[in-house]
């Protein structure tokens, strides 16, 4: 068979779920049998999204090779249940330095190079690199951004010249936001719409499918109209309405027929009955017989929970996913670091709390908050898991408050620290005095040594299928600062744990506490590697205490 590749793209605005919207039709297509694999493109100058504030772009998301790129690219791994690689991101700056580099090393012959077809032909080359490294039969890429920007014009222009090529391989879906007017909302409007399609028309293209993404489900009038002024063909517009949870939208567009339409317009036949195991998930996701409260402590942005949601994007799917294995639905808060710094007799709400996170960050605005809140958390034995920056603030208040290391800190928050528990590394400090910022964090996929008789060597058991000894686990890693090896031998002296150690390069990776409940602290970022229905060890582990810990 030939590779098929399926485009998803946006029209009128952003913001509208067009990740979700690809990983969920990536998900029904592999649950139909198919090998399937899901590219990310973002359409700015940045060579991947390591040098992007996650306040306005998003969480950044790690892949095993170190590649830092769109928060997409999670979902495509949590849906799909697999892990990616960088073959499967691209950013305009990326595909550019590509094609700077070929023209260097003297591979165009001596051509003039033209944006035009260089760009959009290596933009084909690196889709069909990336099947070719997924064994992929079906590609399907998210275009970032939204028609008519100027920014997306070569990548559609390389959707038109495959599809050119390879008519019978190629399907366009236009993800459109129908806005709703009138009281109530109810009065769905179309023009948008059409307007986003005779801009892609303009350009060369005609979608094959319309998600029509709305509050509400679009009824069979609006999908008429539709079709008639868009020229499409009749069932090729699917309702996207507002679900409760992203894991719904496969099922949703199912209803409508998606996968039959796409996989009648790539002449292929579906080989399984979809979504079967999905559906079972979604199920235990609506029928939950319990609740799990979780306190997330970070530095609050000031601009809404909608900007955290997306920087912890994959925390909270972590935590989510371990609730929904336990049947409990996961109640999730914001809790704003600086209030505790402010004022410490805040910290009691806490308490009304049955786990709590501190999730990774960069610099030092309310980092003292979040120490407080460890302390508060280790002596009043509420489950805790500590996550990079979380992990590096949690060796912290242990070295002041039971070290007795008083003016103990990351040289991150104070260069000339006398007591720095937490120290960049020598590697790190010369790329800093270089400004060398981007990709050269410990990036990626890094082993740890758990050690035994440990809760994280515990938790670990059903994904390694280890019970004794230590044994080696890979976690990804974005961070510049590590536990300083000068403190360890006191600090566990007194009592801190390392339960996870990579030997190679002799690193903490994890900390805990004894004679509590959970008090568990990473160097990595478990949450990069939880999936819907395989949540990741440590996040389940802390669900299964905070339910222990209950009764
Ligand atoms: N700022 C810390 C470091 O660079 C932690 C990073 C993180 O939490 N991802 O080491």
């Amino acid at each position: 068979m030939s590779t098929k590749y399926i485009f998803v793209t946006g029209g009128v605005m952003s913001g509208v779920g067009k990740g979700v919207a690809a990983a969920s039709i990536a998900k029904i297509i592999q649950s139909s049998g198919f090998e399937v694999t899901a590219i990310k493109i973002d359409p700015y100058v940045n060579v991947d999204a390591g040098t992007m504030s996650p306040t306005e772009h998003g969480e950044v998301f790690v892949l095993d090779d170190g590649m830092e790129c769109d928060q997409d690219m999670g979902n495509y791994e949590r849906f799909l249940n697999t892990s990616l690689s960088s073959a499967n991101y691209m950013t305009t700056g990326s595909v550019y330095l590509s094609v700077i580099n070929k023209e260097r090393r003297m591979e165009y012959g001596g051509k003039q190079v033209e944006v035009v077809p260089r760009i959009p032909l290596e933009i084909i080359e690196k889709i069909n690199n990336a099947a070719k490294k997924e064994k992929a039969q079906i590609v399907i890429t998210e275009i970032g951004g939204t028609v008519g920007e100027y920014e997306n014009l070569l990548f559609l222009e390389a959707i038109r010249l495959l599809k050119l090529k390879c008519p019978n391989d190629v399907v366009v879906v236009l993800v459109s936001f129908v806005p709703a007017l009138g009281a109530g909302g109810t009065e769905l409007k179309t023009k948008p719409t059409q307007h986003a399609v005779r801009n892609l028309n303009s350009i060369g293209i005609q979608p094959d499918i319309i998600l029509g993404r709305a509050d509400v489900p679009l009824d069979q009038k609006r999908k008429e109209k539709i079709q008639f002024m868009c020229g499409l063909e009749e069932g090729d517009v699917i309702s996207a309405p507002n679900v409760e949870s992203i894991y719904e939208v496969a099922i949703n567009f199912e209803k409508d027929n998606i996968s039959k339409r796409i996989f009648k317009k790539l002449h292929l036949k579906p080989k399984k009955r979809d979504l079967v195991e999905w559906r079972a998930f979604v199920n235990k996701i609506q029928h939950p017989k319990g609740e799990v409260k979780i306190g997330i402590v970070g530095k609050y942005f000031g601009s809404g929970d909608f900007i955290l949601t997306d920087s912890y994007i994959s925390v909270l799917e972590s935590v989510k996913h371990a609730a929904y294995f336990y049947n409990q639905k996961p109640v999730i808060e914001w809790l704003d670091s600086d209030v505790y710094e402010k004022d410490p007799a805040k910290l009691k709400e806490l308490k009304n709390y049955e786990g709590i996170i501190v999730p990774g960050g960069f610099g030092n605005r309310g980092v003292e908050g979040k120490i407080k809140a460890i302390e508060y958390c280790r002596k009043n034995k509420i489950p805790f898991l500590g996550l990079c920056l979380g992990l590096q603030l949690s060796v912290i208040e242990f070295a002041r408050n039971v070290a007795g290391i008083k003016d103990a800190t990351s040289t991150e928050f104070d260069k000339n620290a006398k007591n720095p528990v937490i120290d960049v590394m020598p590697e790190q400090k010369v790329l800093l005095a270089e400004q060398h910022y981007g990709g050269t964090m410990r990036l990626g996929a890094y082993d740890c040594q758990v050690q035994e008789g440990t809760i994280s060597h515990k938790a670990y058991k059903d994904w390694t299928g280890e019970s004794k000894g230590p044994y080696t686990i890979s976690e990804r890693h974005r961070h510049r600062y590590e536990v300083n090896n000068d403190y360890r031998e006191e600090l566990v002296k007194k009592g801190l744990v390392v339960a996870g150690l990579n030997e190679k390069k002799d690193l903490v990776e994890i900390i805990e506490i004894k004679d509590h409940p959970f008090f568990v602290g990473t160097q990595f970022h478990p949450e990069f590697k939880s999936r819907p229905l395989k949540p990741h060890p440590l996040f389940r582990a802390l669900v299964g205490a905070i339910i222990k810990n209950k009764k």
